[in-house]
């Protein structure tokens, strides 16, 4: 099953929403493979948004992502890269649906929670750059035959 990787922002953690978002994502039938506490620098950050670096908000960025340690997470599931994306919603948190994470619990378009990585190759990517191998474990979903039909457990 596919993998995918969240970032729980700054945002969150200041505003102590990580249970509520993690409870979100379990709830949704996502299981947790990894999962740590750790402070961003400039270097990850500029290789996490290099597609960010000339931007004009790219300093402020930087600040909100190293103003607290954050929490990167990986996620397990059919689809999992798309299904997280749909439950984030919008980068504005102004605009992102009534539902989302972002739209539930947001105001800002930079304070907006959570990242999570846009397609399966990102993932991959973005897995391999804030988690060595033996942090993510394979473990017996036992639950997952009341969560999916056997044809979509592949
Ligand atoms: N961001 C910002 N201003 C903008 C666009 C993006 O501060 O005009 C921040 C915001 O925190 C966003 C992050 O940069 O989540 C990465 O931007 P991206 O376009 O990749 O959006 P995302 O994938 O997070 O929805
Ligand atoms: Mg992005």
């Amino acid at each position: 099953m596919e993998q995918t990787f969240i970032i729980l922002k700054p945002s969150a953690i200041r505003r102590s929403l990580v249970g509520d978002v993690l409870t979100r994502l379990q709830r949704k039938g996502l299981f947790i493979t990894g999962i740590k506490m750790m402070q961003l620098d400039d270097t990850i950050l500029r290789e996490h948004y290099a597609h960010l670096v000339d931007r004009p908000f790219f300093p402020s960025l930087l600040r909100s992502m190293e103003a607290t340690p954050v929490i990167v997470a990986v996620l397990k599931g059919k689809d999992a890269v798309a299904v997280v994306r749909t439950l984030v919603g919008a980068t504005n948190s102004r605009l992102a649906a009534p539902g989302t994470i972002r739209g539930d619990f947001g105001m800002s378009g930079q304070e907006n929670i959570i990242h999570a990585s846009d397609s399966p190759e990102n993932a991959l990517v973005e897995i391999n750059r804030f988690f060595r191998p033996e942090e993510i474990f394979d473990y017996p979903m036992i639950t997952a035959e009341a969560i999916y039909c056997p044809d979509e457990m592949n």
